[in-house]
């Protein structure tokens, strides 16, 4: 069915599902304190660097996750870092502009930056690699999409570069340039192993003192005398002078304010078999849509192709892989590589990615069932696709909030949830989705 606007009518619709709690496995002998300095909900990128940034500014951060850390999102990305977060990067940014003045690129620079200096200081390091993206485009409307995108990302002060056949065919020799017609660099763009950032960040705020629960669930925030008291969990309630929600898609499920403006969509990966070394210039993607690209070891990752997916995968909670897209996935990298047409796949999966109806993400108070902010509650949701440009900086930004009373690094207003309480907006979003069934 195709997806259209008029799917978002008022009211709601497929697309914006009743909220659910994410599903887990209860651990019985989990050992819940009854009381915390400050609870971090989800241990994923979010939960994680808030947990680093607030033990490293002497709270004692406890982290709540349903099941293990790194179990959603975030360990089931490609792993790639985009500084221009691909086609979100003219709408997101024109919002950032007018609440602060700032560029999107401050922000997602400043991410990606932070992902350098903690493979510098974590033991074993994330397996970072600034290693650039080319963006393939492949006929001329994408050219000139390509070419706009790139002089205005230039104009907000992202390094970037449009390569012509002849760069291109230098640059990246495997390509097929019947398909791949033209393309732009980015060359501080940079890939990672999620599960080195995830549990390093983890084992570093545990060594300051943080303590993470896993198999427990937070059912939900408990407000008293105006101001968050702590949480109501699968194991009991624990009181807490703050509580950050890092909960991803499951977010709308806590706080039901925002369930009109956060999308659940299923997105996959799959992998190949260990190949020799064939993207020698970075990870690359399809005109923002699939992207792919080539571990330290050699397995190819690639992910994406929502259009293949049941309505795109838009407003589903189920994280269930679908063997059909698999097959797609792998014709996609044959087309652009054709040494890559007989690749043995040898994995699969599918997690969820939370959209944000305006594409930029919310970051800041938590909004009370009434939509005003609600003291001593905090949240982070919404990345839309880029945890990697966001999940750094936005933790970095909301834990300063809850240490210090304001964001120090950089303004942390253009992210305020409050643009999202008491409206439903349409999904800026929606039209490259509609035009991928083209
Ligand atoms: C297939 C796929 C490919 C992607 N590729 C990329 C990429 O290449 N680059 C990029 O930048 N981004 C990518 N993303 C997006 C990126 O993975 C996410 O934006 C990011 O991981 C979100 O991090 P998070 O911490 O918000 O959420 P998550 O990693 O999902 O963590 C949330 C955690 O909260 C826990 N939780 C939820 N509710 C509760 C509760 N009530 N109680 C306790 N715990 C709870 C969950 O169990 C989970 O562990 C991709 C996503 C997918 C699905």
């Amino acid at each position: 069915m195709p997806v259209t606007s008029a799917a978002f009518g008022a009211g709601g619709s497929r697309f914006f599902p009743v909220p659910e709690r994410v599903s887990f496995q209860p651990d019985p002998g989990a050992d819940l304190p009854r009381s915390a300095e400050v609870i971090v909900v989800g241990a994923g990128f979010v939960g994680a660097w808030a947990a680093y940034h607030l033990a490293g500014a002497g709270m004692r951060p406890l982290v709540i996750e349903a099941n293990a850390p790194a179990s959603g999102a975030s360990g089931r990305l490609c792993g790639l870092a985009l500084a221009g977060v691909g086609g979100h990067f003219e709408r997101v940014n024109a919002l950032v502009r007018a609440s602060s003045g700032r560029s999107i690129a401050d922000y997602t620079c400043r991410s990606l930056d932070l992902l350098e200096d903690i493979d510098a200081r974590l033991p074993g390091g994330i397996e970072w690699e600034r290693c650039g993206s080319l963006d393939l485009l492949t006929d001329e409307r994408q050219a000139a999409d390509g070419r706009s995108m790139a002089e205005l990302q230039r104009a907000e002060g992202l390094p970037v570069e449009i390569l012509e056949p002849d760069d291109l065919r230098d640059m990246a020799p495997a390509l097929d340039l019947n398909q791949a017609r033209s393309a732009k660099w980015t060359p501080g763009d940079g890939q990672l192993n999620p599960f080195k950032l995830v549990y390093g960040l983890l084992e570093a705020a545990h060594r300051l003192g943080a303590r993470t629960v896993r198999g427990v669930r937070v059912e939900s925030v408990v407000a008293r005398g105006g101001r968050v008291w702590g949480v109501e969990t699968s194991h009991g309630t624990v009181q807490a002078g703050a509580v950050l929600l890092a909960t991803n898609a499951w977010t709308p499920w806590l706080v039901p304010s925002i369930a009109a403006n956060l999308t659940p969509i299923r997105e996959h990966v799959m992998v190949t078999e260990r190949l020799p070394r064939l993207l020698t210039q970075g990870f690359e993607t399809n005109h923002c849509n699939e992207y792919w690209r080539q571990e330290p070891t050699g397995e190819l990752l690639i992910g994406g192709h929502a259009a293949t997916d049941e309505a795109m995968g838009i407003g589903t909670y189920s994280m269930a892989t679908r063997r059909e897209i698999v097959p797609q996935l792998a014709r996609l990298l044959g087309r652009f590589h054709p040494a890559l047409r007989d690749a043995r796949v040898v994995r699969a999966w599918a997690g969820l990615l939370d959209f944000a109806s305006l594409e930029i993400p919310m970051a800041g108070a938590l909004p009370a069932s009434d939509g005003t902010p609600l003291p001593g509650g905090y949240l982070v949701c919404g990345l839309t696709g880029h945890g990697l440009p966001y999940s750094s900086i936005l933790a970095l930004l909301v834990s300063e909030l809850i240490t210090t009373g304001a964001s120090r690094t950089l303004p942390l207003n253009p992210f305020d949830p409050q643009r999202y309480v008491g409206t439903a907006h349409e999904p800026t979003w929606l039209s490259p989705f509609e035009g991928g069934l083209g």
